[in-house]
């Protein structure tokens, strides 16, 4: 089974577009949604969800009175500052990583799980989907994609399904890193702006850490055709693929407001044969 993992350096690239255009001209794949903190393939999927479960990750640590000896290892290790000299955590400070919590010599420090959101297994018109939604302003959504991966793949072995999906979150943070290791290969979809340019070289060198293969390609090219040579010329010399460019076109968005991929929504046109022709490109590079 092998995984394609879909990113961009930010948010609205034209990323869950493109990964559902691609379940489109898929067989055989499960899609996975791993960009939980703004997850909107659902908008596009329509899935029927069959599974429903939480999502349970580790809260804040709490800091004991009565068992605590001041002894002052866990100020010591948190490296948030979130445990004041009198030995209280502040919950907005605390990143929950239980480093003290594990430390502890006395075993003072509590680490109550709560449940930060929930995850789905649903069926959808192309095929299975494991997608996720996080509770409003919690964090662990690092955790939250591996999770949302990790069942993918479980659910394309045991259907026999060879492809995975992946639209995976923007940015280079926690959520990034944790969808990109251990794919097959990421495909970056980069925008022809001066900014684009940079996040997709950002991206890129991510990808290069964890020995993921990488392609790019271009979307909306054609509203500035020099900064789309400069992002291709860039992925060149890192030995990225470039795989193609799309043009700027409405109906990414007129598709999306419609509830159907862009390939379902447009007929035969030019974004029909560039998304066709990154598809092929991809597999080539996938060997799929
Ligand atoms: S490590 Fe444990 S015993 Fe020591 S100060 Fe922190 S909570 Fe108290
Ligand atoms: S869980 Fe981590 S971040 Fe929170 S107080 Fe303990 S060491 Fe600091």
């Amino acid at each position: 089974m092998k995984e394609l993992v879909v990113i961009s350096g930010k948010g609205g690239t034209g990323k869950t577009s493109l990964m559902a255009a691609f379940a489109t001209l898929a067989e055989n794949e499960v899609l996975c949604d791993a960009d939980v903190d703004a997850a909107d393939l659902h908008l596009l999927m329509n899935p029927e969800i069959k599974e429903r479960h939480d999502f349970q990750g580790g809260g804040t640590a709490v800091i004991q009175s009565d068992r605590c000896t001041a002894c002052g290892l866990c100020r010591d290790l948190c490296r948030w500052n979130a445990i004041s000299e009198s030995f209280k955590v502040d919950p907005i400070e605390c990143e929950g990583c239980g480093v003290c919590v594990d430390f502890c010599p006395e075993e003072a420090i509590d680490f109550p799980i709560k449940t930060c959101g929930e995850w789905f297994i649903s069926n959808t018109r192309f095929g299975p989907m494991v997608h996720a939604r996080l509770g409003i302003a919690e964090e662990n959504s690092g955790k939250l994609v591996t999770l949302v991966r990790q069942e993918a793949k479980k659910l394309a072995e045991k259907n026999k399904l060879d492809l995975m999906i992946t639209d995976g979150p923007p940015g280079v943070g926690c959520p990034v890193i944790a969808s990109v290791g251990g794919a097959s290969a990421v495909l970056i979809v980069a925008e022809p702006t001066v900014s684009g340019l940079h996040d997709m070289s950002r991206v890129a060198q991510l990808a290069a850490h964890f020995k993921v293969p990488g392609m790019v390609c271009v979307n909306k090219f054609d509203l500035n055709p020099d900064q789309t040579e400069a992002i291709e010329n860039l992925a060149k010399e890192n030995h990225i693929t470039v795989v193609g460019r799309i043009p700027f076109d409405p109906v990414f968005t007129e598709s999306m407001v419609k509830g159907q991929t862009v390939l379902e929504y447009v007929g035969n046109s030019k974004i029909r044969s560039s998304i066709s022709e990154i598809w092929l490109n991809v597999k080539y590079q996938m060997g799929l």
